[in-house]
């Protein structure tokens, strides 16, 4: 039997809560587990604890099944796990990450899924995934097919007509209600929109591309089938999930469906940090879950905070004390301080991107790493000026659910190619490859597409096509390039090699600036050769794309020191040692965009709770007298003149303006950005070599 020593560290209650049932019977496996308990209170740490006790105690890792957030968060959880393991077992490190096999985000999880049972479902395996925008896409191009856009310009717009579908799909509803609830202008269309969303269905279909809805979908239409659900229900003695709180309707059915009566099943969350709804995410999941598995659920809720300190935690317990309805109680904490939280008034947006960077280069003359300080924005948009600072000042970072490195126009040709070889029935990746050809537009690719899509082996269908006049010799090449990307057996990664060899003389024709374009593509190379196969590539790479960085050059080395920049909700479950967050007004957070029912409003106020409570040691917001709304607004880009945010007491905070914000002087914070910028310049020479 193995010591407890990695249990020593972890409070009476987290303990309870990692041995639950665990042991108690040969065999048995722990009946249903609910952790419930708000930020910081070491809900991921315990749910890391239980999967390495779990290990410890002879359950086999492969048949460990853990959902998170992000599949950074999985990546994250493993090594946790692994270190915990390694520690009680004394194995060596690299054996638990690759065990415990089934780690990811429900997206990823009801991919591989889906591949190992398509044929049992009707399904190709060989399918590939539409992003969102390449959904946006195609519904586009069906929207034009079905003549909609032209009758009518006010017909909704494709963005718009994704996201009803996807709210439709995911939270189970009919489209007359998700309209009614919250697309009431474009509810006049409903007929329309029925009919696009028949067409969009058969086309992806008849494409053999899944959309991300599609992979819960799908999912759940295949644990709709009682044997199929036995038998994937059965690959897993333990099933866990993190961040329970933001799961939508369809995800929770799965889930039941793998384990229905909750045996091996711990799911983890905080009702007041629900900030998904957007998405269909539905806090109910969470707090019905005890009812769901009565009288057999085991609740614990934790008390205690180990992230921030005191000042923090009562400025965060502030805001979510207001909140009308809530679960979780208030936290404690022994973190004793004398720093209270800063409200920072700055003139504008410049004003308060330079104030930031003084304290940030303060921090990290101090001591703090620009790895351990964040700065936090409710809109991807918001963080525009602080990039320009940082880069203007040499400052490297990294941002989180921004602008992805797949968004750009030549990685995704790149990928065009690679999706089309794997599935060339795929109708939007074939449009965005051919039109690559010299001469060829929407039209010729459109009946290019349609001749081969009737054969049933479309890439070799693909080689009796006349060449189209003016693609000369590019054609020809295009044709061999497919068909060798094709033969079994092509070596994994060579074959992106072969991919950017081709696409390069047309990278020069298509785009400007095609020198940094090509270093991206030799990234991309370099991304790829840490995947087994092109499959899990294309698959991994549209669930989970890598952030952009500061040099638009993808994932930065891991030993390298940056600044984190994040939207709230790409930020959930993380932490810093010090936490900025911008434009804390009244109009940006609440979003004026969300403040039309109280509903929204609440939802608003708990994205508030969640950015504050990523800061362990220092947090300031910022309000800018004047801030910019770029595009919110119908009336166009425009300034408006702003006060803070209603949700936070002013009891709780410290109050500066940028005349008297207590930062280093100019002198040492010129000497950390000649640091930095020596950093910089070592980083440039490794990537680029
Ligand atoms: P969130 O709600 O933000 O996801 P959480 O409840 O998942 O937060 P964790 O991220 O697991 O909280 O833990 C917060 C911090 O507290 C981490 O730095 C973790 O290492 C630390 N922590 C958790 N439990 C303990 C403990 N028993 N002793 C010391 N530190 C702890
Ligand atoms: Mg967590």
């Amino acid at each position: 039997m193995a010591t407890a020593t990695h249990l020593e560290k972890l409070n009476e209650r987290q303990r309870c809560a990692v041995e639950y049932g665990i042991g108690a019977e040969e065999g048995a496996q722990a009946g249903p587990l609910l952790i419930i308990a708000g930020a910081g209170s070491g809900k991921t740490n315990t749910l890391a604890h239980r999967v390495a006790h779990l290990i410890v105690n002879g359950a086999d890792p492969r048949r460990i099944l853990l959902m998170t957030f992000s599949r950074r968060a999985a990546a994250e959880m493993s090594r946790r796990v692994e270190r915990i393991c390694a520690q009680v077992l004394g194995r060596s490190s690299g054996m638990m990450t690759d065990a415990l096999s089934w780690a990811g985000t429900f997206h990823g999880i009801g991919a591989r899924l889906l591949r190992i049972y398509a044929e049992q479902i009707g399904l190709n395996a060989e399918f590939t995934i539409h992003d969102r925008e390449d959904s946006a896409d195609l519904i586009n191009l069906i929207r034009h097919e079905l003549g909609f856009s032209k009758t009518e310009s006010r017909f909704p717009t494709k963005g718009t007509c994704l996201a009803i579908y996807s709210r439709t799909v995911n939270a189970e509803m009919r489209l007359n209600e998700v309209l009614r609830s919250w697309y009431p202008w474009v509810a006049g269309w409903e007929q329309q929109l029925q009919e696009l969303f028949a067409g969009y269905v058969e086309a992806k279909q008849a494409q053999n591309v899944l959309d991300y809805d599609d992979l819960l979908l799908y999912w759940a239409q295949m644990v709709s089938d009682a044997s199929l659900a036995d038998d994937i229900g059965n690959r897993f003695d333990y099933v866990l999930v993190d961040e329970y709180q933001d799961t939508n309707k369809l995800q929770s059915s799965v889930l039941l469906a793998l384990k229905p009566d909750g045996r091996g099943l711990t799911v983890v969350g905080d009702d007041a940090q629900s900030i998904y709804s957007f998405r269909a995410a539905t806090v109910r999941n969470i707090l019905d879950f005890p009812k769901q598995f009565a009288p057999a659920a085991e609740i614990v809720t934790l008390d205690r905070n180990y992230r921030s300190t005191q000042p923090i935690l009562a400025a965060a317990n502030g805001v979510i004390d207001l909140a009308r309805e809530r679960f979780t109680k208030n936290l404690w904490t022994d973190r004793e301080s004398a720093e209270r939280p800063k409200l920072l008034t700055v003139k504008d947006e410049a004003d308060q991107a330079n104030c930031i960077v003084e304290q940030v280069l303060a921090n990290r003359e101090s001591g703090m790493l620009l790895k351990q300080q964040a700065v936090l924005f409710r809109t991807s948009s918001h963080s525009g000026p602080l990039e320009v600072e940082l880069t203007r000042r040499n400052i490297p970072f990294v941002k989180f659910g921004g602008l992805k490195f797949l968004d750009s126009a030549h990685v995704k040709d790149m990928l065009a190619v690679l999706r089309f070889a794997q599935n060339p029935r795929d109708r939007v990746a074939g449009f965005r490859l051919l039109q690559m050809l010299p001469g060829v537009g929407p039209q010729t690719a459109g009946k290019i597409l349609d001749t081969i899509a009737a054969d049933p082996e479309p890439l070799m269908a693909l080689g009796e096509v006349p060449a189209p006049p003016r693609s000369g010799t590019d054609w020809m090449s295009l044709v061999e390039l497919l068909q060798a990307l094709r033969k079994p057996g092509s070596a994994w990664p060579t074959e992106i090699e072969m991919a950017r060899m081709w696409y390069e003389p047309h990278l020069e024709r298509i785009h400007e600036d095609a020198e940094t374009r090509r270093a991206d593509l030799v990234q991309l190379e370099q991304i790829a050769a840490g995947y087994p196969s092109r499959e899990r590539f294309l698959t991994e790479l549209t669930l989970d794309p890598p952030d952009a960085t500061s040099d638009q050059a993808g994932v930065p080395l891991l030993d390298e020191d940056y600044l984190i920049l994040s939207t709230i909700h790409s930020a959930k479950g993380q932490e810093w040692r010090s936490v900025f967050m911008l434009n804390v007004v009244d109009g940006c957070i609440p979003s004026d965009l969300a403040t039309g029912t109280s509903h929204e409003l609440e939802e608003e106020r708990r994205l508030l709770y969640v950015g504050m409570t990523r800061a362990k040691d220092q947090l300031a917001l910022m309000v800018p007298q004047r801030f910019f709304t770029g595009g919110q607004h119908a009336q166009g880009d425009r300034h408006v003149y702003a006060s803070r945010t209603r949700f936070i007491p002013a009891t709780l905070l410290q109050f500066f303006e940028s005349a008297n914000w207590p930062v280093a002087s100019p002198n040492v914070s010129e000497r950390s950005a000649k640091q930095i910028r020596i950093d910089v310049a070592a980083r440039m020479r490794t990537m680029w070599r």
